[in-house]
């Protein structure tokens, strides 16, 4: 429970991760009190079973009071460990400096916990993106691009697609479902000839946030091509279910909110690549 989970020490400037992080860390820890309130009812509970001896009554009894004590003592050592006391210190400094609180109204209190949970299981898949596909690193000059986004836009009618700074800055358009999406590509070129395609949908609520990570954790992640026909996928794959679970919805009321190819043997016995829905946890 108390690990160090990126929460930093007092005193420094924090960045978003790190206040996400002592989010969770405190929501995590409002559970665990959450969960005391039901140390009583357990401690009572054998009293009131009839038919139980009284040895194996004294005995459950007896489980119950070291549970309930081992819980009020896991959460003290939570609640005086480096990492919570730092946030403790964090939030009265940050006060001290400015008392305002009042764009504290629009911070959710749930959903850090899960939503670190999600973020990390992104990174992980992302790691395993990159090391994939380091033996297919292609080059992507600025006529690669040009002539790329020509034949999409051909294709893909029924999305707009906008370049700007010298087709560095895409943007991409659509109504998928009920749902409008603007997914915005920016084309990052190294030193060394390198690039690096980041890609994010705009939105600071679910489902976008899902999309904009199960984008980022996606195979080929230097593949422009393979990126161009997973935003297209978006649009075309319509009120589907998951791929693997086969549900519409996932425990989150999320719709599937990744696209991922996969090559089958078409009608006439050659290659053909499609697309499929998944939510988010259904991805490998
Ligand atoms: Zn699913």
């Amino acid at each position: 429970m108390a690990t160090n989970d990126g929460v930093s020490q007092p005193g420094a400037e924090w960045d978003e991760a790190q206040c996400k992080a002592a989010l969770a860390r405190l929501e995590q820890l409002q559970e665990d009190l959450a969960n005391l309130r039901l140390n009583l009812p357990r401690v009572v509970e054998p009293f009131t079973s009839h038919s139980t001896s009284s040895p194996a009554m004294f005995q459950a009894f007896k489980k119950s009071v070291v549970a309930s004590q081992n819980d009020i003592r896991s959460i003290r050592n939570h609640w005086h460990s480096q990492d919570v006391q730092s946030i403790f210190e964090h939030t009265t400094q940050s006060l001290n400096k400015n008392s305002d609180l009042t764009a504290s109204a629009n911070v959710p209190r749930y959903g850090w916990v899960k939503a670190q949970t999600k973020e990390k299981e992104a990174a992980r898949r992302k790691n395993d993106g990159v090391q994939k596909l380091e033996d297919t690193v292609v080059n992507l000059t600025n006529e690669d691009v040009t002539r790329d986004i020509l034949e999409f836009q051909k294709t893909h009618t029924n999305i707009k697609a906008l370049t700007k700074d010298d087709n560095q800055n895409l943007l991409f358009q659509f109504v998928a479902g009920s749902v409008k999406l603007r997914i915005r590509v920016v084309i990052e070129r190294e030193a060394n000839g390198r690039h690096k395609l980041n890609a994010e949908c705009l939105g600071t609520v679910e489902p976008f946030l899902a999309i904009t990570r199960c984008i980022s954790s996606r195979p080929k992640v230097k593949d422009f091509k393979y990126l161009l026909d997973m935003i297209a996928a978006y649009k075309n794959i319509k009120g589907t279910s998951c791929a693997k679970c086969s549900r519409l919805i996932d425990n989150a009321a999320l719709i599937p909110t990744a696209r991922r190819s996969k090559q089958i043997i078409g009608a006439n016995g050659t290659p053909e690549i499609v697309w499929e829905a998944f939510h988010e946890g259904c991805l490998d």
